[in-house]
C-alpha cells in the first residue's frame, strides 16, 4: 500500500526569513528613495506579524502507511524527502524480513536452511541471537515452527494437539543456528523468526537515518512500537498512550517524556482467536510452544533502542510479571509497564515518575 502522505506548509523558516530581509532591505531602499515611507512601513509590519505567526508552529510532514501487518503513523518535522526516506526504509525491510512472505530473503533462507548473510539480515540474527541468550530463552528467534503450527501467519488457525507440540517443540531453540562468521545454517525443520524485533529494528534505523540527515524531531509509530526522536518544536514533552488491553484504541494510561525513546508494547489483545470459549494470542513460550503467560494483558518497555525495547516486550511478556521483575533488577537499560489481565498496573521506577491517567504498583530495585 503506498503511503498517505500530508505536506508541511513552512518547514524551513531560517530560508523564508533570509528572503523576507532581503526584501525588506530593498523596499526600505526604495522608500528612501523616493518617499511615501510611512505607508509602505506600516505593510512592513504587518508582514513580519504574518510571518511570525507562520512560523511560530512549523507543521509536521506526515504519513500513514500500512507495512510488516500493521497500520504505521509517521510524523516527521523536517522536509518532505525524509518522510519518504523513512516510508521507503520501512518498506525495504518489510520485504526483506517477512516470515510469512515466501518471496521474502527471510523465507529464502528459512527454505534453502543455509545461506551467507550481510547487511540487516546479518545484523538481526547477531542481535537476536544476543537478546535470546540475555533474556534465558523468552525472546527465541526460532520459534516460527510454533507460530505456523498454531495458524498465525495465514489466519488458518489451529489448536494443536500435544503431540503436534512434542513433534515441533525440538526444531525450536537456537542451538539449532549454526553461525561460521556470516554464514549460517540452521538444522533441518528450524525457522528463523524476526516478527518480535523486526518492527523496533526498522523504527530504530529509520530514527538513524532521520538523526543523519539533520532532522531533529520525529514521531513514529508503527503499530505497538513507537518511537520519538528529539524534542518536539512547541517544546513540550512526547505524551504516548499506553493502549488498554480491552479497548486497543483506547489510552489506559500515558508515559511523558522527554528526548529521543523506543516505547513497545507486546500484548495477548494485538492478535489472538478464540477456539471453543478459550482466547489463544501469538506470543509463544518457546519452552512449552503454548501462548505465554495468560495473567499478563500487555507489558510496556521505556528503552533508549528501538530493537531491544522491542525484544524485551516480547520476551517479558514470556517470562510473566514475577521473572520479569527479577530480569529488570538485573538490567540497568530499560524501564517497563505492565498490565495484568484483571486490570492492575506495574510500573517499574524510571516509568513510574513519567506515568500517567491510572492507579499504579511501583516496582523497586
Ligand atoms: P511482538 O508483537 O513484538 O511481541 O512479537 C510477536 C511476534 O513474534 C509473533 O507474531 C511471532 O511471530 C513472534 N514470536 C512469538 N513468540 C515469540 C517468542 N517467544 N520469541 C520470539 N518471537 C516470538
Ligand atoms: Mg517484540
Amino acid at each position: 500500500m503506498r503511503p498517505v502522505y500530508s505536506n508541511t506548509h513552512l518547514s524551513n523558516c531560517q530560508i523564508l526569513f533570509d528572503s523576507f530581509f532581503r526584501f525588506c532591505y530593498t523596499f526600505f531602499k526604495i522608500s528612501f528613495e523616493f518617499g511615501d515611507l510611512m505607508k509602505k512601513l506600516m505593510i512592513c509590519i504587518v508582514l513580519i506579524a504574518l510571518l511570525l505567526t507562520g512560523c511560530s508552529v512549523s507543521e509536521p510532514e506526515e504519513a500513514d502507511l500500512y507495512a510488516m501487518d500493521t497500520l504505521m503513523k509517521i510524523k516527521i518535522w523536517g522536509e518532505h524527502e525524509d518522510l519518504v526516506l523513512v516510508t521507503d526504509e520501512i518498506h525495504r525491510l518489510d520485504l526483506l524480513l517477512s516470515a510469512a512472505d515466501s518471496g521474502s530473503l527471510l523465507s529464502q533462507i528459512n527454505l534453502s536452511g543455509s545461506a551467507e548473510l550481510s547487511g540487516d539480515i546479518l545484523t538481526l540474527t547477531q542481535d537476536a541471537l544476543s537478546l535470546s541468550e540475555k533474556t534465558g530463552g523468552a525472546f527465541d528467534p526460532t520459534v516460527y515452527p510454533l507460530v505456523r503450527l498454531w495458524g498465525f501467519p495465514d489466519d488458518a488457525y489451529h489448536v494443536p494437539t500435544q503431540e503436534e507440540l512434542d513433534e515441533t517443540l525440538p526444531l525450536v531453540g537456537t542451538e539449532h543456528i549454526h553461525m561460521d562468521g556470516s554464514s549460517i545454517t540452521l538444522d533441518k525443520g528450524t525457522m528463523l523468526d524476526f516478527g518480535a524485533i523486526a518492527k523496533g529494528y526498522a523504527a530504530q534505523q529509520c530514527v538513524n537515518l532521520l538523526e543523519e540527515n539533520g532532522v531533529e524531531a520525529a514521531l513514529l509509530s508503527l503499530g505497538g512500537n513507537v518511537q520519538t526522536l528529539g524534542t518536539k518544536p512547541d517544546g513540550t514533552a512526547w505524551n504516548i498512550g499506553i493502549a488498554d488491553p480491552d479497548n486497543p484504541s483506547q489510552a489506559i494510561a500515558q508515559l511523558s517524556f522527554f528526548g529521543s525513546k523506543a516505547l513497545v508494547t507486546s500484548g495477548g489483545y494485538q492478535r489472538f482467536f478464540e477456539f471453543n470459549g478459550v482466547s489463544y494470542h501469538h506470543i509463544l513460550d518457546p519452552k512449552t510452544g503454548m501462548p505465554a503467560d495468560q495473567t499478563l494483558a500487555s507489558v510496556t518497555i521505556l528503552c533508549d533502542n528501538g530493537e531491544v525495547a522491542d525484544a524485551y516486550s516480547t520476551a517479558l511478556f514470556v517470562m510473566g510479571l514475577e521473572e520479569a521483575t527479577e530480569f529488570w533488577k538485573t538490567q540497568n537499560d530499560f524501564d517497563a509497564v505492565f498490565i495484568m489481565k484483571d486490570r492492575t498496573i506495574y510500573a517499574t521506577e524510571g516509568c513510574a515518575e513519567l506515568l500517567s491517567g491510572c492507579e499504579f504498583t511501583v516496582i523497586k530495585r
